[in-house]
């Protein structure tokens, strides 16, 4: 029988949402504050800089920004980056945040000529708010009843000239109207070893953590193509060397800290494996649904889809089809479990 738990992001060092250790200044400083110390996703940064370009040419504030890609891949930080190339505000939330259409409204009608409000996990907003949403993105107005009953009426508000730019694990499950708004739609795709490599190595140059380049490739090429979890495991990695090494991340060092931590070489941990297990050994290999799997290993169906499937369908572990999950060859093979269901290796 395969062990099943309660599972919290808190436990999880691969977690690609932010956890309680991301939120210091260490982790602030990180951020990347422009364009160019910005590594990887070439595509969306030449696509940006062009834009923000010409609406700076045009001293125009930048058209409505969707970015959308798994958690920990630079959404916040890209913002904040179009914000200071077209030096102007930026005021962030989230979908979650905004409960009532007044709070919207507040938001909007403090932003300055130009500013960007950046709203992350866009598609957790209600319909009432999107409704608000609408004109103040197309006609930068917005419309406030006063007063109740057959009394009440109408005024229309103008508001300043500002960015929308929207951050979204889940493009799919925004509504046709309010895509429709964005001029700009960006998606952000998990990043190479290599660009994670640099990540690592500028990360390490700002905490003073002494790694030389092996010692960043072999982090890197663990952390799930996700700059935030290269960071954290970077934080985590330095601690063994100080306390088992002379301060310098080899990739012994690396190595070492990285299985004490089970992350296994290719960036796998325990709920990767649970999973593709799971399917293997109790489901045959698959199709097994989402809502199946998920209770069987006593998982929420959301951080499964969100934060396993992306990965793992990179490495071509899993299989998506329209019956369920399929686990591949090569996850046998990287499992060590003979397709007959015997298992060759103790995982
Ligand atoms: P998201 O909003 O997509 O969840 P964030 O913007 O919060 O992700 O990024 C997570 C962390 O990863 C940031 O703190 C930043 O330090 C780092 N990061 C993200 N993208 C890059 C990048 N392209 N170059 C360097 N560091 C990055």
């Amino acid at each position: 029988m395969i062990e099943t738990k309660e599972f919290d992001y808190e436990d999880r060092i691969v977690a690609p949402q932010i956890i309680k250790s991301d939120s210091d200044d260490a982790e602030r400083s990180l951020r990347p504050k422009t364009l160019s110390e910005y590594i990887g996703q070439e595509k969306v940064k030449r696509n940006l800089s062009i834009y923000i370009e010409a609406a700076r040419k045009r001293s125009e504030p930048l058209d409505h920004v969707l970015l959308y890609g798994p958690p920990g891949l630079g959404k916040t930080t890209l913002s904040a980056i179009i914000a200071h190339e077209m030096g102007v505000n930026i005021r962030i939330t989230s979908g979650p945040a905004i409960e009532k259409p007044g709070d919207l409204a507040a938001l909007l009608t403090n932003l300055q000529e130009g500013d960007v409000l950046f709203i992350d996990e866009i598609h957790r907003l209600s319909r009432s708010i999107e409704e608000v949403l609408y004109p103040a993105l197309e006609d930068f107005a917005i419309d406030i009843i006063i007063g109740k009953g057959p009394a009440a009426r109408s005024i229309r508000l103008d508001l300043p000239k500002f960015t929308l730019i929207g951050a979204t694990t889940r493009a799919g499950q925004l509504t046709s109207p309010l895509r429709d708004r964005f001029g700009v739609i960006q998606r952000l795709e998990l990043y190479s070893n290599e660009e994670l490599c640099e990540i690592v190595q500028r990360s390490s140059l700002i905490l003073g953590a002494a790694c030389d380049r092996d010692g960043a490739y072999e982090l890197a090429s663990r952390s799930r193509g996700t700059p935030r979890i290269a960071n954290r495991l970077l934080k985590r990695v330095r601690d063994f060397a100080d306390v088992m090494g002379d301060g310098v991340i080899t990739k012994d060092i690396a190595k070492l800290a990285l299985d004490r931590m089970e992350i296994d070489p290719l960036g796998l941990d325990s709920l990767d494996k649970r999973m593709l297990t799971m399917i293997i050994k109790g489901y045959g290999g698959g199709p097994v649904g989402l809502d199946t799997l998920a209770s069987a290993i006593g998982e929420e169906a959301v951080t499964l889809e969100d934060v396993c499937e992306p990965f793992l369908m990179q490495l071509g572990f899993l299989a998506r089809t329209p019956r369920g999950r399929c686990a591949t060859e090569l996850a046998y093979r990287h499992l060590g479990i003979l397709n007959d269901g015997q298992t060759t290796l103790e995982i």
